[in-house]
């Protein structure tokens, strides 16, 4: 099937190489020259493990191919995605659906049709309504029809999710829409069985941010968890394995650490809450999620002073910026309002990050950055670390002793153990367990 995909950025770019190697025909469009012009050269805007060698494959095969322009790229293509970004707009929190709209109409105008314009980007409620009155209005007499296909991926691991999805959601009013959207996710439901739920177009469009606010309720829950073991002397890691067994439950997002950030989590609770007060449905638990989350951001900077007595004037080294490991993303990290905090207090902060510190430069004004984590470490107050990178996880800690001016480190992801900080004579201060002695 020829797939067209208007947004070539996480989401679209991914999607688009993934459903090339499933055998369509695919064009990815941004409007971002720059970025199209890079991808023609081999070179990927963003970073994400394996992408280059899948868009590589797919467009020597000739089933993968980019553009900036709509005209004529989506001519005759039966289906067409809309991935493009819906942050959150300035002043009011509401999702910013200007760009979604915009592609939609200029996507009406070119289609020649039968086909279906898919909203693959995270919209509210409602959304898929509004689009198909633009259709109506830009391309009367046109059968396009109008659905939701929410992507679930995570940055980082973009590619065995999208490839291996928990389940696919396609909303969708009418029969052309479905037909269309069942073809093009023949090969995902044949291979791995990937559960496909077909409803309408208003639950799926309900069904991502459902998804995202739980999974923020659940960090901001083992968070909270975490300073109470703090509080009375317990250790979280203990309290979440304990908890995690239990398979209602379930183990996965139960590790403390220093907030939830990144392009999707902030926006969408937001967005919902949004939505929800429009609609006077209240979202009583989000909301409390969404407090405790941003409060726990500038809480971790007060707990690397505390570690370190006095503020003005130290240095502390920061190891990760991004919001997550294996991706360059720093929407909404926390490391912002961590270094923000610290800044505010007097502190000097240096910073390494694998990936992140192109984009970071930018968003981290008097921020030192440094070329590794040892460079970072030398002759700093404190080590603190913030993203879990595997090169993180087995640091040589007698050298980091030996670099540092004060032997002191705040794991924010609870990967040392007291003893081995202890044994290289560092003092460790980690999140919702007893520090090292
Ligand atoms: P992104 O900012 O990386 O990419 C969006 C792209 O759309 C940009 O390259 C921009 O230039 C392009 N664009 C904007 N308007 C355009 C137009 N009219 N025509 C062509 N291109 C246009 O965004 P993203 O992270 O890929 O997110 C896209 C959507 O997917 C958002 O709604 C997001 O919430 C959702 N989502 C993101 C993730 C994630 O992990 N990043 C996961 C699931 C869902």
């Amino acid at each position: 099937m020829r797939i067209g995909i208007v947004g070539t950025g996480y989401v679209g770019l991914v999607s688009g190489a993934c459903l090339a190697d499933y055998g369509h025909e695919v064009v990815c469009i941004d409007t971002d020259q720059d970025k199209i012009a890079k991808i023609g050269r081999g070179i990927m805007p963003i970073f994400e493990p394996g992408l280059d060698t899948l868009v590589a494959s797919n467009v020597a095969a000739g089933r993968l191919s980019f553009a900036t322009d709509i005209r004529p790229a989506l001519t005759d293509v039966s289906a067409v995605f809309i991935a493009v970004g819906t942050p959150s707009r300035r002043g009011d929190g509401h999702a910013d659906l200007s760009y979604v709209y915009a592609a939609a109409r200029e996507i009406a105008a070119e289609m020649s049709g039968p086909g279906v314009i898919i909203t693959k980007s995270t919209v509210p409620v409602g959304t898929g309504d509004e689009i198909e009155r633009i259709v109506a209005e830009v391309a009367p007499g046109k059968s396009i029809a109008v659905a939701s296909n929410p992507e679930f991926l995570r940055e980082g691991a973009a590619i065995e999710d999208f490839k291996r999805p928990d389940r696919i959601v396609i909303g969708c009013e009418d029969e052309l829409a479905e037909a269309i959207l069942t073809e093009i996710y023949r090969p995902l439901s044949l291979n791995q069985s990937a559960p496909v739920l077909v409803t309408r177009r208003r639950d799926a469009e309900l069904i991502k941010y459902a998804a995202n606010a739980f999974l923020a309720v659940k960090i901001a829950y083992i968070n909270e968890i975490a300073d109470l073991c703090e509080a009375v002397g317990g250790d979280v890691q203990q309290v979440a394995k304990g908890i995690g067994f239990d398979q209602r439950i379930g183990s996965k997002f139960l590790n403390a650490g220093p907030g939830y950030g990144g392009s999707c989590f902030p926006k969408d609770t937001l967005a919902l809450l949004k939505t929800a007060d429009d609609y006077q449905a209240h979202l009583r638990i989000v909301e409390a999620a969404v407090k405790a989350n941003d409060l726990r951001k500038r809480a971790m900077a007060r707990k690397v002073i505390g570690a370190l007595g006095e503020a003005r004037g130290r240095t502390v080294a920061l190891l990760g910026l991004t919001f997550k490991p294996n991706t360059d993303d720093m929407r909404d990290a926390p490391s912002l309002a961590i270094v923000a905090a610290l800044q505010d207090a007097g502190v000097n902060v240096r910073a390494y990050d694998p990936e992140g510190m192109d984009q970071a430069r930018a968003m981290l004004p008097g921020v030192a950055f440094c070329t590794s984590a040892y460079e970072a470490a030398d002759g700093a107050d404190a080590l603190v670390l913030v993203t879990e990178w595997d090169e993180f996880r087995a640091l040589d800690l007698d050298r980091m002793t030996q670099l540092l001016a004060r032997p002191l480190m705040v794991d924010l992801r609870n990967i040392y153990k007291p003893e081995e900080a202890r044994r290289a004579g560092l003092y460790l201060v980690g999140l919702g367990k007893p520090n090292s002695g």
